[in-house]
């Protein structure tokens, strides 16, 4: 038999559009060359003015994630101010960690995991412990669930106006909707998840009253994540500070742009449906998915095993045989289920042949299930008869 490259079916990287990868066959040029200057200008522009954040600024820089998560929070708090962290899980205990390092005065909340920090939470600790920065992740991807993100920041806004909202939104950004004018001071993701191209960039979104209140902080201890480093680069991209990742640069402008022509909301809508349908599917052949449906990420899903009777790295394997990865759980779960992920520039046939994949891995591990009756299911949905 013919063996392809299995979909990929995790929280990023996600399957790549051919238009984004042909991006990365361009003939590298200088990044000073005017003509990428031009085009990392577009990009930055496209990204201000997409999730409208068009009197703040974007930062795009080499580096994966967790690069932008450390750029996020080093640029708006400095040693000894009160930093708050909501953690729903192993990404927010990993921003735990990053401002741990920092002496920051820190506060975390932690939500039961398949739960989240409410908003409440939030407020009743703020009242009591006013911070200079609060943290959250709009989808945790340890859990697949969606932080209430719009509501939290119109309730810190309103009450704590002082305060700014740094938000992880790595697993949400380009799936999920979300705008900097809901009160978001700093977004941050990367290439690989929902913007649909490969590994290698972060970008963080800043908001006028996060520059400015990097502008009011000394000299901080990080360089290649400064913004003051990167603001003259950002405004005139002829300038230098670290050479620009120029052919990734160019896979994400593409990216951008199919996320541009599909809009914000449609993309949500089509993230959710697919999400429904995932759920449906799983559910049909006994996978429960750990989220309560009213927190259910819309691009990333995490399903238990009925019982102990399932051996999750065999079951895995199977399923990537039949041309699927689905990735391991983290933390809490890790063995007990897998996770989903459904995001970026995929369709109807991706979520069938992921669905079709899993039925056959179950068959050839000899799990009991009705076949069909997944697909059955996700075809309901994705048709809406
Ligand atoms: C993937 C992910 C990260 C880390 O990104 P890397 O590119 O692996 O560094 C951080 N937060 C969330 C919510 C993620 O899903």
């Amino acid at each position: 038999m013919i063996k392809p490259n299995p979909l990929v079916m995790i929280p990023g990287p996600t399957p790549i559009a051919r238009s984004v990868m042909e991006q990365l066959g361009r003939e590298t040029i200088s990044y000073n060359d005017l003509r990428f200057s031009v085009e990392f200008k577009g990009l930055i522009e496209d990204m201000k003015s997409l999730w409208r954040c068009e009197d703040g600024m974007v930062f795009i820089a080499g580096g994966s994630g967790t690069m932008a998560m450390e750029m996020g929070i080093s640029n708006t708090a400095s040693r000894g101010e009160r930093v708050l962290v909501c953690s729903n899980g192993f990404f927010g205990d990993r921003y735990v960690n990053i401002c741990e390092r920092k002496g920051f005065d820190l506060d975390v909340i932690r939500a039961e995991w398949g739960k989240t920090v409410t908003t409440e939470e939030i407020e009743a600790h703020l009242a009591k412990r006013p911070s200079s920065v609060v943290v959250v992740t709009h989808v945790e991807t340890s859990t697949g669930v969606e932080f209430p993100l719009r509501e939290a920041a119109s309730m810190i806004r309103a009450g704590h106006p002082d305060t700014l909202l740094v938000v992880d939104g790595v697993a949400s950004v380009g799936g999920a909707e979300f705008y900097m004018d809901w009160g978001i001071d700093i977004m941050l993701t990367c290439s690989q998840k929902c913007l649909g191209a490969p590994p290698g960039l972060g970008a963080v979104w800043a908001s006028p009253r996060a520059i400015q209140k990097r502008e009011s902080m000394p000299t901080i201890a990080e360089s290649y994540v400064d913004f003051v480093q990167w603001i003259p680069v950002m405004k005139d991209t002829m300038k230098y500070w670290g050479t620009p990742a120029v052919n990734m640069v160019w896979a994400l402008r593409e990216g951008v742009r199919l996320i541009k022509e599909e809009g914000i909301p449609e993309r949500d809508r089509r993230h959710r449906l697919y999400a429904e349908a995932v759920r449906r599917a799983m559910g049909a052949l006994g996978f429960k998915h750990k989220a309560p449906i009213e927190l259910a990420s819309p691009t990333v899903t995490v399903f238990l095993y009925p019982d102990e009777g399932i051996d999750d790295a065999a079951f895995r394997a199977a399923v990537y045989d039949e041309g699927a990865q689905i990735a391991p759980c983290q933390g809490q779960f890790l063995g007990k289920g897998f996770r989903i992920g459904h995001m970026g520039n995929i369709t109807p046939s991706t979520i069938v042949s992921l669905i079709a994949a899993v039925e056959r891995g179950c068959v050839r591990q000899g799990i009991k299930i009705e076949l069909g009756s997944a697909l059955a299911e996700a075809q309901r949905v994705l048709t809406g008869v």
